[in-house]
């Protein structure tokens, strides 16, 4: 039986860690589409385009190829053979990346190959900030996960062992970033279900979608 799970929300607000669960507790996939954006990012980083030029950055992201390993228990992505599970983490990417992701025909290109991806895994749960909108607006489930940006900073700065001001910082700025592009801006989708993970924590979040799941 086929199932999709789509998990939108700002950075920091718990989506990878209860997307990895779910899709382990429903035998499913995992899709980390920041990831993806994350490793086009890192093609053109490495290829030192210029972050102003859309067409120098597709060109570089068209040409690269991307491999994704979607088992929720190691998931992992390669661009052209090199594996960039490490770099795509760093501070250089996390800088770069909401520029490569508002280029539209970047999107469309990374989309394309998300909605893929999606079909042939039949069972798999999804994570973005588009994903209930654009990626797979006829997802079984859409959730909208939030958490006040003090929680999701100090989240993020205890995973990388970053000061948590700075942390905040880039947070503000790519939720800024994120939720005003003109193209595919992080939004919820209508019919999301919204859940704070501030209140909640991860193990509640999780026996939540999988009592909505069960209805
Ligand atoms: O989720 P993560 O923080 O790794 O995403 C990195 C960046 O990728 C986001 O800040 C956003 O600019 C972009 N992104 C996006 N659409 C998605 C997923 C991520 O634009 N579906």
């Amino acid at each position: 039986q086929t199932v999709v799970v789509a998990v939108d929300g700002p950075s920091g607000s718990g989506k990878s860690t209860v997307s990895k669960r779910l899709a382990a507790k429903l035998d499913a996939r995992y899709l980390d589409t920041g990831a993806m954006y994350r490793a086009a990012t890192w093609a053109v980083l490495q290829a030192d385009a210029q972050l102003t030029d859309p067409d120098g950055i597709y060109k570089i992201v068209s040409a690269a190829s991307l491999e994704i390993v979607t088992d929720p228990q190691a998931p992992s992505i390669s661009v052209d053979g090199v594996n960039v599970d490490g770099p795509i983490r760093g501070q250089e990417v996390t800088k770069a990346v909401s520029a490569v992701a508002a280029v539209p025909a970047v999107r469309q290109l990374l989309v394309d190959l998300q909605r893929k991806i999606i079909a042939e895994a039949g069972r798999i749960v999804v994570e973005g900030r588009d994903i209930g909108t654009v990626v797979a607006p006829d997802a079984d489930l859409k959730v909208y996960l939030t958490a006040s940006e003090h929680a999701r900073a100090a989240r993020r700065s205890a995973e990388h062992a970053a000061d948590h001001a700075a942390t905040a910082a880039d947070l503000r700025r790519r939720d800024h970033l994120d939720s005003t592009r003109k193209t595919d801006p992080l939004k919820q989708a209508a019919d999301a279900v919204v859940l704070d993970s501030t209140e909640l924590g991860i193990d509640e979040v999780v026996a939540e979608l999988l009592r909505l799941l069960d209805k």
